[in-house]
């Protein structure tokens, strides 16, 4: 089986990752930077949604505003029905003169009404204004192929009929409104005839304060012949009905129109929530490096705290701390633990004949010769001046006498600084912890009395304390 191509599970790689506190503050600044943007990227969505309820909620009100506006423009278009219906009501005939008094009120009061007409027993009989219609008087409505039919539906449901919008033959856009007109209010009253209504479609618009686009959206009407929404659009761009939309239903005799407009997100609302996400970004990269550098800072800080500047091993306090730990845990789980003292020999020597800044050197070199010897899991620190201490884990009797003779033979070398050739050796007291109630001052006074006799033994050696507190070599 190939195991080098074997690929390690994530679990593991972030475990390796953990083992390296160095990279630890890149791994925070990652987590913090995802944390930070799914959060900002959380508030531009809930910002986002807010933003598109508000400009609905806008957006309906307009329409509702718009549809009343229009539905009032009509239903005053329409009044002057009221006023002829009455006055048939009253002697069942409308004279020439009576008809233009009434048509030029409301004619001219009127900015949409294009023109009106009378046509009793559905022939066209009074047109008012008749300058560019004259032709129209005479003409029999029933006889019109295309309206034959509505016009009959509407005399027998007594219902108006409203057409169009459609193009004129003597130009201009209109609405024909077509109102059947009766003897007699009651179910009984005879057919009289028509009142045509012509609603220029534009001045309608007009009055009624109706634009096809505004600031924030595009309005359109459909329902051509009133027929609601199956009704062809004549008014806007029949593409809002392609995509989002709001609309509301507008009454018109005989029918519906339909008032909708477009609820797309526009230019403006898109770049604010680009720019809203640009700057959850920045920041985002912001609060990474600002955790990045200042967790670095502070490992930094603690690292500093805990280690000895010039060997970068533990310092004293530190390194007590450690073996206090494990001491318990020995006591707990049996695990074998022991303590070496280790001091060079000479010191003061090497010191006097290569000065103290070699001195110095050699101590470095010491305390890494001591760190590679041992086991990643054993614990070295400086106990101070030219003497350390180490902590074996899980080394019984035996074993930690082999890591005191590796660490002596690892000490006792020539080592050469610049021009300087310095002999290096090293005397080692070793103390294993035996029974429960001994304590780590006990431990280090052991080790420490075995190194006093390592050093009387003539140095360059190893004296394990032994567990009655007498001392063998
Ligand atoms: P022994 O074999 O009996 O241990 O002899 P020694 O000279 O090593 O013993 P002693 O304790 O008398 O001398 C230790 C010397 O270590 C004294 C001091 O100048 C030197 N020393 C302690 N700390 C440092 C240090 O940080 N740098 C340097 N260069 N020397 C140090
Ligand atoms: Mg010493
Ligand atoms: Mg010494």
């Amino acid at each position: 089986m190939d195991y080098k191509n074997k690929k390690k599970p994530l679990s593991s790689k972030v475990l390796a990752l953990l083992k390296r506190p160095d990279r630890l503050p890149y791994l925070l600044g990652v987590v913090v930077f995802t944390f930070t943007l799914l959060i900002s990227e959380w508030l531009v969505h809930l910002d986002t949604k807010i933003h598109d309820e508000q400009y609905q909620a806008h957006i309906a009100a307009r329409i509702e505003h718009l549809s009343t506006q229009l539905q009032t423009a009509i239903n005053s278009n329409l009044l002057i029905i009221e006023a002829i219906e009455s006055l048939l009501l009253l002697n069942n005939k409308i004279t020439e003169r009576e008809f233009r008094i009434l048509a030029t009120r409301f004619h001219d009061s009127r900015l949409s009404i294009r023109q009106i007409q009378l046509s009793p027993a559905a022939i066209v009989k009074y047109v008012y204004p008749d300058n560019d219609t004259a032709n129209t008087v005479g003409l029999n409505l029933r006889s019109l192929p295309e309206q034959k039919k509505i016009i009959e539906d509407s005399i027998q449901t007594r219902t108006m009929i409203m057409a169009g919008p459609l193009e004129l033959k003597q130009g201009g856009t209109a609405l024909i409104a077509r109102q059947p007109l009766y003897s007699s209010k009651t179910s009984e009253g005879s057919f009289w005839g028509f009142l045509t209504l012509i609603i220029d479609i534009n001045s309608l618009f007009e009055e009624a304060k109706i634009v096809s686009e505004d600031e924030l959206t595009h309005y359109v009407l459909r329902g051509s012949n009133a027929k609601g929404s199956r009704g062809k659009v004549f008014f806007g761009s029949e593409e809002i009905f392609n995509d989002h939309y709001l609309s509301t239903l507008i009454n018109v005799p005989g029918g519906q129109w339909e008032l909708a407009a477009s609820t797309n997100n526009n230019h403006s609302h898109v770049s604010q929530y680009n720019l809203l996400s640009i700057w959850g970004l920045v920041a985002s990269i912001a609060f990474a490096l600002l955790t990045c550098f200042s967790s670095k800072l502070w490992m930094q800080t603690y690292h500093r705290s805990i280690h000895d500047p010039l060997t970068q091993l533990f310092d004293r306090q530190h390194f007590q701390k450690r073996a206090l730990i494990e001491i318990e845990r020995s006591k707990r789980h049996s695990i074998p633990v022991a303590i070496i003292m280790i001091d060079l020999d000479f010191f003061k020597k090497i010191n006097d004949q290569n000065g103290h800044q070699v001195g110095d050197i050699v101590l470095q070199h010491a305390a890494k010769l001591i760190q590679m010897t041992l086991r990643e899991s054993d614990i070295v620190g400086r106990y101070g001046g030219e003497e350390f201490i180490v902590m074996t884990l899980h080394d019984d009797e035996q074993s930690a006498i082999k890591s005191a003779e590796r660490l002596r033979n690892s000490l006792n070398r020539n080592i050469v600084v610049g021009n300087h050739t310095i002999e290096l050796s090293g005397s080692l007291g070793v103390a294993i912890l035996s029974h429960n109630d001994q304590t780590y001052d006990d431990l280090v006074f052991k080790a420490d009395s075995a190194l006093f006799q390592a050093k009387g033994n003539g140095r360059n050696c190893v004296v394990i304390a032994s567990n009655d507190t007498s001392l063998e070599n």
